[in-house]
């Protein structure tokens, strides 16, 4: 062979090896590219934004469906049952508690549930136990409420935990028994579904829905409050709204509707 030639074949060798490698480069690109995109696709499926439906009823004592306002007694006390608590994770029971019993508030942007500019804010209550002592303090009742949780048989609400799930595909459902004649609600069941699919954060926001009904308010009309059927805000917390229409029912308005108005 000449010298030529070597040159030629060596020239040839070398287009070879940029080739191979101009190969793998875009190879290595393209994995990249795939790998970013799975990932992008898996940051939105996890961040699919919540939609849990939910349904209450309210009977009275003959088993009749009811279609109109009620509320509790003036009381001082309020005993909850979560049934069989012991069968599922302590988290989630800390999850239930803490909807009904933190006394804390939260601001939201009013841009995220269109109620103004982004930069202005709202305050909305994390637990059922603050937003009692508010309207108590607003109605000038001086004493707080007492909430307390009972294993025993004597609860005025009872939540019941399963893993089956609901017929009409509920995340959650209220039933209220009544007394017809004095409007008064008697006791309430929760029923939580599907518990075992439900985060942690999802069962709160549940809870905190449910305890609107059990409060006697009925849905609202508005899809970004936490009490519209199908629950899908991204401010899940109890809003001022949700408030008026509790203080509404509580002195004297014959009307369970949340209204919300911007
Ligand atoms: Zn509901």
């Amino acid at each position: 062979m000449d010298d030529f030639n070597k040159l030629r074949k060596s020239l040839r060798n070398t287009q070879y090896l940029v080739i191979i490698v101009m190969g793998l480069v875009v190879i290595g690109f393209a994995l990249d590219f795939l790998a970013v995109q799975k990932t992008v696709s898996t940051i939105e499926e996890n961040a699919q934004p919540m939609a849990l439906k939910t349904q209450y009823l309210v009977q009275n004592l003959k088993g009749d469906a009811m279609e109109t306002w009620y509320a509790w007694q003036p009381r001082d006390n309020l005993k909850i049952q979560i049934v069989d608590k012991d069968n599922f994770p302590k988290e989630k029971i800390d999850a239930i508690k803490k909807a009904i019993m933190s006394t804390e508030t939260i601001e939201i942007d009013n841009s995220l549930v269109f109620k103004g500019d982004e930069g202005t804010y709202s305050t909305y209550w994390i637990g059922w136990k603050g937003v009692v002592d508010h309207i108590r303090e607003l109605r000038g009742i001086e004493t707080a409420m007492e909430i307390t949780f009972t294993d025993k048989d004597d609860a005025d609400i009872i939540i019941t935990l399963t893993n089956s799930k609901s017929g009409e595909g509920l995340s959650g459902l209220t039933n209220s028994l009544v007394n017809d004649e004095e409007r008064t609600i008697l006791r309430s069941y929760i029923t939580i579904y599907e518990v075992d699919k439900l985060s942690n954060e999802h069962m709160e926001i549940i809870i905190r829905h449910e305890f609107g009904h059990v409060a006697g308010l009925a849905h609202s009309t508005a899809p970004e409050d936490l009490m519209y059927p199908v629950i899908q805000t991204p401010a899940p917390y109890i809003s001022q709204c949700d408030i008026d229409a509790l203080l509404h029912l509580y002195t004297g308005g014959k009307t369970s509707q949340v209204i919300c108005e911007n």
